[in-house]
């Protein structure tokens, strides 16, 4: 029996741990790792700003769904991969893998613009040919 670690609870992570649990049945371990408790609609964010969408409108707890597919739920921040060794490091727990998939998203690094960084206000306007702001 192999273990199969997930570190992500969004689209790729959570469809990566349904998928595998769909295809390889209950013969192997799946934990699925994520710093949040809820799966989030991100495409949906955009709509808060403006008031037209909550936050409760746009995630879904992840608990009851992996439960559902028989997949460990761990609400944690995985802190460390020591992929060497094939563990990786939770605070101070340690889990062993016999496969990682790691499906953590990206992350903005607003700095690496001038003049662009979180407190800077600005706002990128791209003007488009049918006269269109995007
Ligand atoms: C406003 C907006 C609109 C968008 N519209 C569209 C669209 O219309 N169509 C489209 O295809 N895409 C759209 N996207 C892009 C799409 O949302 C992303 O491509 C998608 O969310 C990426 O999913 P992901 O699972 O890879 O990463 P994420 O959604 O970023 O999820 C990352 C997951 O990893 C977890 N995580 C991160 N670090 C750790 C850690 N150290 N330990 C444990 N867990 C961790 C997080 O908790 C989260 O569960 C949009 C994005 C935005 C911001």
């Amino acid at each position: 029996m192999a273990r199969i670690i997930v570190i992500g609870g969004n689209f790729a992570g959570l469809t990566s741990a349904l998928e595998l649990r769909r295809k390889l049945g209950h013969g192997h371990e799946i934990i699925m790792f994520s710093k949040s408790p809820n799966f989030l609609f991100v495409p949906s964010l955009i709509w808060l700003p403006f008031g037209k969408r909550q936050l409760k409108d746009i995630t879904v707890p992840l608990k009851p769904l992996a439960a559902k597919a028989r997949v460990q739920f761990i609400c944690s921040e995985i802190t460390e991969i020591l992929a060497k060794d094939r563990f990786i490091r939770c605070g101070d727990k340690d889990f062993e893998y016999d496969y990682l998939i790691i499906a953590t998203g990206p992350e903005w690094i607003f700095d690496q613009i001038t003049g662009l960084s979180l407190n800077s206000n600005v706002v990128v306007y791209r003007h488009s040919r049918n006269g269109a702001g995007n």
